[in-house]
């Protein structure tokens, strides 16, 4: 953490996912009770390093809260077919409620085929056309975990959202526009900003809340940031000095902003906590 003096307030990533773990663990006893465990099955195709560690703290968190998760390591070589039928076995497996296909797949595999062969009452990272459709029209069954934590956050630092100006900057299909959805249905007027913006500036300074989900450290500077404004940073990021950074030039913007995220600690442990609250959600919706 930066030692510069700073004026916004500080949204704690790391201590809003341990309440959210515990509310979870909570309704996984709850379930218990009822003879229900909630399951998470991940699967993993081919030895992506990062992808390896995301895995383990997926199945980590887990057992932390009493969720029973799967771990299936699949060779690189794996075919297509072979994936699709063993997604095909976990959306029958009625102790599956959740089912994560790690990203990115190997490239002989057609990542969006296997979103849409995972079932989408068990889509856990809420990727499918179907769940996407859901979110759409306002009506969402599992939400992508990072836009969601988004959401947890800007709750929780009591942000008001209702006729907000909310700047999104980024337009991925797991990040950017999932959020803008979420923001939109929260009642925000919302700007989605990208890499053929003309003037980023000019849209970001508007912002009563700005989210920033591009992948590209200091984007967002000082002079950018309207006082008092809550500035959400999703990027994750190596700096030049090798250290963990996100997209906002946190040390500057603290001065500006009202309230903002720390990278790490700030939207990182949300998107793990919001993977568990999908998997609560599904095995309530299952045993209802
Ligand atoms: P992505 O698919 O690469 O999308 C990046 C977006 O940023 C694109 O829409 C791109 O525009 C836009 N962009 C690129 N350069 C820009 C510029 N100079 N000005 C304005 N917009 C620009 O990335 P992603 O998957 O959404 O992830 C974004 C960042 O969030 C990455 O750092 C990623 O590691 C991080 N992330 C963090 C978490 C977490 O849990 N903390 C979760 C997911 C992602 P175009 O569409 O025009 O190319």
């Amino acid at each position: 953490m930066s030692s510069v003096p700073t004026t916004a307030r500080l949204i704690d990533g790391n201590a809003l996912a341990r309440s959210i773990r515990d509310d979870v663990a909570r309704r996984v006893a709850a379930l218990a009770a009822r003879g229900v465990v909630p399951g998470l099955a991940v699967v993993l195709v081919g030895e992506n390093p990062a992808s390896a560690v995301y895995v383990r703290n997926k199945v980590k968190d887990c057992a932390e809260v009493g969720i029973a998760s799967t771990l299936d390591r699949l060779p690189a070589d794996t075919s297509e077919t072979a994936l699709l039928e063993r997604i095909v076995a976990l959306n029958a497996d009625p102790a599956v409620h959740g089912i994560l296909v790690q990203l990115p797949l190997p490239e002989h595999i057609d990542e969006h085929r296997v979103i849409e062969a995972i079932s989408p009452a068990k889509d856990a990272d809420g990727f499918h056309v179907s769940n996407v459709g859901q979110l759409v029209v306002g009506e969402p069954l599992f939400r992508p975990c990072t836009p969601y934590g988004v959401m947890k956050m800007l709750e929780h630092a009591g942000t008001r959202l209702d006729g907000a100006e909310a700047v999104v900057i980024g337009r991925s299909n797991i990040v950017g526009k999932p959020q803008a959805l979420m923001l939109l249905a929260a009642g925000a007027t919302v700007t989605v900003c990208h890499s053929r913006t003309r003037d980023l500036a000019a849209h970001t300074r508007r912002a009563d809340i700005l989210v920033a989900a591009v992948g590209r450290p200091n984007l967002v500077t000082a002079d950018m940031v309207k006082p008092g404004a809550t500035v959400i940073d999703v990027g994750m990021n190596r700096g030049a000095d090798g250290k963990l950074c996100g997209d906002v030039d946190f040390a500057g913007v603290s001065r500006v902003a009202g309230a903002i995220t720390p990278v790490p600690g700030g939207v990182g442990p949300m998107t793990r906590a919001m993977l568990l609250v999908n998997t609560i959600e599904a095995a309530e919706r299952g045993a209802r």
